[in-house]
Formats: C-alpha cells, structure tokens, sequence
C-alpha cells in the first residue's frame, strides 16, 4: 500500500481514517475483549454506505486483511485486525422507526440501546440481545437470542431488508424480494457475505414488561434446573426465563452481607399484558426460599440494560457454548459441578431458552439451522485481570468439556471462541452447503474471513 492509495482513499471518504499516526488510534483499535490486542494498519469509520464501499475496495484492491465492526462484542474479536483495514461502523447509528408499519430502520453501528431508546416511545420492539451495549449487527447476522425470542422468534427472524456492501464493492438490497438468497443467508450465516449498513426489522407491540432476577442459595440450584428445564418446555411463549450461576454483585436489592456470594438466579421477562405479570412469575419465586430480588413491571430498556455494568469494556472474555434438546440428569450433575466452581463476579453460565416462537420457523428457511433445540447454553468467562488468564480460560473449557456429552455437537456461533472454527460446519448443519453455495457467488475471495469463516472452496 502506497501513501497515494491511502490519499485516494480520504479523498473518497466523507468519514474518517485513523492510522497509528493519530491520538486516538490506540482508543480506536480496541474492542470489547481486552484480550484482544491487535494493531490494524487502517480504521475508516464510514459515515455512509459510499464510505464503506470505498473501505471494501480499498482492502481488497491492496490485498489487506478486511475486519468489520458494529457493536465490537466479538468474543474472538473478529471487528478488529493486524495490519489489515478495518471497517468501524460506530458513528452510524441512526434508528428511524415508522410507528405505522410497525417497521425500524437502524444503520449498521447501532446497539441494543439506540435502538430501544428509539423504539421504546413508540410502545414497540423487536428481540435484541440482553445486553444494551452488543451491536445490533453481529448478534443479528448470527441470530440473536434474548429476552423475546420465545414470543417473537430470534432478531434474525424480524428482520425484513438489509443494505449490504459485498466483496466487490456492490451495494445490494436483500430482502424476500430482492437477492433472496443473500437475505436467507444473513439471518445466521454472520458477517461472511459483506457489511450490512442498514437493517430494516419487524416491531412488536413491547412497551413495559415485568420481571428481571431472583436470586437463590447456591444449594438449591438443583431444584432450580430441574424447575426450569420442565416449566420451560410449557411456558407461555410471551415469558423468557433463563437460570444463572452468579456471584453477587453489589447492588442495593441483594442484602450487602451477601455481596460476593456466589447464588443461582432465575431471570424472567413476561412480554404479555402487564396485570399477568405477577401470576406468571409467581411459579419462578416458589421454587425456594428467595435470597433477592428485582421483579416487577419496567420498561423493556430497563431490564435490556440492567446487567450492562456486570460486563463493562476492558474485560478479559473467553466463551464456549452449546445447544441441547434436553437438560438431563447427566447434564444437570455437570452443571451443578461447574457452575458452583464461577471464578470471577463478571462471569456467568446462561441457559437460554430457544422454543417457542424461535422452533415455529423452519430450519431451512433462515441460515440459522437449529429450530428444534430448546436451549443455547453459553459459558462466559469474563473477568478483568489478564494473570487470571489460564485459570478462568480453564474453567470454561473444563465446564464445557463436562456439559458436551449431554448436548449437541452445534452451538450458536454468537457465543463461539476464536478456536472453535472447527465446529463452524456442525453449527450450519443441513444449511451449510447452501451457505457455501451463496459465498461462492457473493464473496469467492473470501475478502470476508474475520468471523466463523464459511469458506468459499
Ligand atoms: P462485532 O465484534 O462488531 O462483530 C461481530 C461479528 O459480526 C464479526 O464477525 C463482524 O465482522 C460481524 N459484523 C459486525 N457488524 C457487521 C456489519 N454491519 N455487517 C457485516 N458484518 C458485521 N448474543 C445474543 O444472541 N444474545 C445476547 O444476549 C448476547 N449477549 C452478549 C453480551 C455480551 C457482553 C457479549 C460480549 C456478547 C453477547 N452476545 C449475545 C454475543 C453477540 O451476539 C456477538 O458477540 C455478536 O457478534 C456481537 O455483535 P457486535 O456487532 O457487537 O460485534
């Protein structure tokens, strides 16, 4: 790459370039996983979609590595590289919502948080992650699991059109109507086949919900799996509860002489009328004695962002996880046997619930193949000290090692490390071929490869 090429390259761009030359380069090339520290030769922060088919050409054209960013939550950091260009889509995060069609447009560099500050006032929603802070790109293009998905399905299955900028520097519409076989394949194929500058989702009528955690003693946690894995199964798809290993952080609900103690807790979102709320819950608050609790009616944001502080940038991250049909006993006993060794507050094992609305779509008609699971359990090792590393990382592949015999081969690709490119195939199943198929056509050079690679070949 020739300074003239990178000159080019401002000249074409309404947004910015930072290189290591800049103040701020060193703030820019972080992201979410402290563990992850890598020095990319050029950071453009496009302010539209031009911006980003002229950052596509530019990488391919002088052969750099290309790395895309939305939110930057990637455990294995895929939104940042060495010595290549990254695409960083953080000042463009506009969300337009049409109140009438039931339809929000937000651009590529949105979170959870813009877009329910935006959709909120109009008593809509659609599922996002739990946290606010995770960019509604990369949790959408690998699916997206939350607090909704049993009532409206994944953030994947809301979404109606998408702009996308592929590898040779094309802006497309994928949408039913239009490249449909490019719009199948970002709802779960990931960030393999361009960048997505807008999407356009599907809303809900969601405005307050009720629920949030309730906190047990640890030995009850048996009796917790056991509760959730059979009330689950029948539950009303308009309530999401997920069981939590937790060690209690300092917040004014939990009594302060149990801060720090390590607890198992429900944490539930009923999305139905509000008058139903107490009853629909009240099944989660008799399974044992309550430690603390934070239930009751809120905004939708409230609960989206009521664990952000638990997961603050500039942690260390290292994540496994899986899909199961069944929480059996087996898996029930590797649970109880890891999740009470937690070595650090800002780590948690979730199981998730994905039945519901989430099973009702067929598992050939969006790249996300497994619609006939009932959980996505995700192991997240996060803590703040790097000479931890070994210790924490051993816990997560040790809980995981225990927990695979007893459940699927798959997992979601939104909650993979950076080692887990192997199991990419398993995770697509039946739809990997197809995936395969639509990257040859849209993306044969693999210009796209920072992300649980589909290859070409
Ligand atoms: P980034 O690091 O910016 O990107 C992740 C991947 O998506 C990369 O491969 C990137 O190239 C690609 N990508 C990003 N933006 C674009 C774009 N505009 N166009 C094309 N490709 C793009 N997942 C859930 O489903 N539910 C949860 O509740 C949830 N909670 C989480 C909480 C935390 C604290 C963290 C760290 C992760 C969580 N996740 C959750 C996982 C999350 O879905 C993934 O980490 C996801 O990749 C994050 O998206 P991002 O845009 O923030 O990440």
């Amino acid at each position: 790459m020739v300074d003239s090429a990178l000159q080019q390259l401002r000249e074409r761009l309404r947004g910015r370039v930072i290189t290591a030359a800049d103040d701020e380069y060193d703030q820019a090339r972080r992201v979410n996983n402290a563990m992850i520290d890598r020095h990319p030769r050029l950071i453009v922060r496009p302010a539209n979609s031009g911006d980003v088919m002229a950052a596509v050409d530019f990488a391919r054209d002088n052969s750099l590595d290309l790395a895309v960013r939305g939110g930057g939550h990637s455990v294995p950091g895929f939104g940042t590289c060495d010595d290549g260009v990254v695409i960083d889509l953080s000042r463009m995060r506009g969300v337009r919502v049409d109140p009438v069609r039931r339809l929000a447009r937000a651009d590529g560099g949105a979170t959870w948080g813009d877009f329910n500050a935006a959709t909120y006032p109009f008593g809509l929603a659609t599922t996002g992650g739990i946290i606010s802070t995770t960019g509604i790109a990369g949790l959408t293009l690998g699916g997206g699991i939350g607090y909704l998905t049993r009532s409206l399905g994944l953030s994947c299955d809301n979404l109606v059109a998408a702009d996308v900028v592929t590898a040779d520097g094309q802006f497309l519409l994928a949408s039913a109507q239009d490249n449909a076989d490019l719009y199948w394949a970002i709802r779960g194929g990931g960030g393999n086949f361009g960048v997505v500058t807008s999407f356009e989702f599907r809303l809900s009528p969601v405005a307050d919900i009720y629920g949030g955690p309730v906190f047990f003693e640890l030995e009850r946690a048996r009796d917790v799996l056991e509760f959730y894995r059979d009330f689950i199964t029948s539950a009303d798809h308009q309530l999401a509860v997920f069981p939590a290993f937790q060690i209690a952080p300092p917040l004014p609900f939990i009594p302060p002489d149990r801060h720090g103690d390590l607890l198992v807790g429900l944490v539930s979102c009923w999305a139905g009328p509000l008058s139903e709320g107490p009853s629909m819950v009240a099944p989660i608050r008799d399974v044992a004695p309550v430690v603390a609790e934070f239930l009751g009616p809120m905004p939708y944001p409230a609960l989206n962002t009521a664990f952000d502080a638990l997961v603050p940038p500039g942690m260390q991250q290292y994540w496994k996880a899986n899909f199961a049909r069944e929480l059996t006993d087996p898996a029930v006993d590797a649970h109880l046997e890891f999740g009470p060794r937690l070595p650090a507050l800002n780590s948690t094992v979730h199981i998730y619930p994905v039945n519901g609305a989430c099973n009702e779509v067929a598992g050939d008609a969006t790249a996300f193949a497994y619609r006939d699971t009932t959980f996505a359990t995700v192991i997240a090792g996060i803590w703040p000290d790097p000479a931890d590393n070994a210790q924490n990382i051993s816990w997560v592949r040790d809980y995981y090692s225990a927990i695979a015999p007893h459940s699927e081969e798959a997992g979601y690709i939104n909650f993979m490390s950076g080692d887990d490119q192997a199991r990419t195939e398993d995770n697509y199943s039946a739809n990997y071929e197809r995936l395969v198929a639509i990257k040859k056509k849209y993306d044969p050079g693999n210009l796209f490869h920072l992300n649980q690679n589909i290859r070409p070949e």
